[in-house]
């Protein structure tokens, strides 16, 4: 599908985004464009929307991880992980946008862009000194465009705030003084299906904005009431986020089998 007779222009698409509530700070961005699709200029055009929605003084995020633990990350070649979509990767490439140089990496541009993406490697990925807590604490705001809260990676930091018991092991590769040294970790990781929860708990608070962007349906929330509602929620049953074992999940049954060791 290309930019057909139904194609959203740039100019609604920035009026979608600004009925939503975007118009400023820092702003996480987590896309399927497949759902948003056709917008004018395509995936370039639903950037600079974005960009027109901020204005000059908000700071656009995407994640931009590679998902290639076996290959060392360079920010400057590195393509982000097909996972999260044609927007993200499209993002890093352009001019003046700021990367992690690590592969737990996010993009960021504008004003608080460096402050973002700055940093070493986080273990686990997205604890308080990752972009993610970077964006917490600068009372930054996550979209979800044409994705529900099982592509919010920002749940995980909530996950790590509130201490869940299960870290499944992982590894990235890494170079050390010109060599590539294998690096193993322990991540508060699953199939994150049941992050959908978040809908539920910030709807009923009156703390998420829903609408269209594109022809997508959309979600925005700050990312502090998204981090607080799974909390709360999480101190009731660490284990809330993971398929029940009747459900029959490889990656939560995996999770939950890591709280008995
Ligand atoms: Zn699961």
């Amino acid at each position: 599908m290309g930019d057909g007779d139904n194609a959203i222009s740039r100019t609604e698409l920035r009026a979608q985004l600004g009925a939503l509530g975007v118009g400023g700070g820092v702003l996480l961005v987590h896309t399927s464009f497949r759902s948003i699709r056709p917008v004018e200029d395509g995936p370039l055009g639903l950037i600079a929307a974005l960009r027109d929605a901020l204005g000059p003084a908000g700071t656009l995020v995407m994640p931009s991880w590679s998902g290639n633990d076996d290959e060392p990350f360079a920010p400057e070649t590195t393509p982000a992980s097909p996972d999260l979509g044609i927007v993200a990767d499209l993002f890093w490439r352009q001019p003046g946008v700021e990367r992690s140089e690590h592969f737990h990496a996010f993009a960021a541009i504008g004003p608080e862009a460096k402050r973002v993406t700055s940093g070493p490697l986080p273990l686990p990925p997205h604890g308080p000194d990752s972009p993610v807590g970077r964006v917490l604490e600068l009372d930054g705001q996550v979209l979800l465009l044409g994705v529900g809260h099982d592509a919010d990676t920002i749940l995980h930091l909530a996950e790590l705030f509130a201490g869940v018991p299960y870290r499944v092991p992982r590894y990235c590769t890494v170079l050390t003084d010109g060599r590539a040294v294998r690096v193993e970790y322990g991540e508060n990781d699953h199939c994150c299906g049941r992050f959908a929860l978040a809908d539920e708990w910030l709807r009923s608070r009156g703390l998420q904005s829903e609408g269209r962007v594109g022809h997508a349906h959309a979600r925005l929330a700050r990312a502090r009431d998204i981090v607080d509602v799974a909390v709360e929620h999480l101190a009731r049953d660490p284990l809330l986020f993971l398929h029940s074992p009747e459900a029959a999940c490889a990656e939560c049954d995996e999770a939950r089998r890591s709280t008995q060791s």
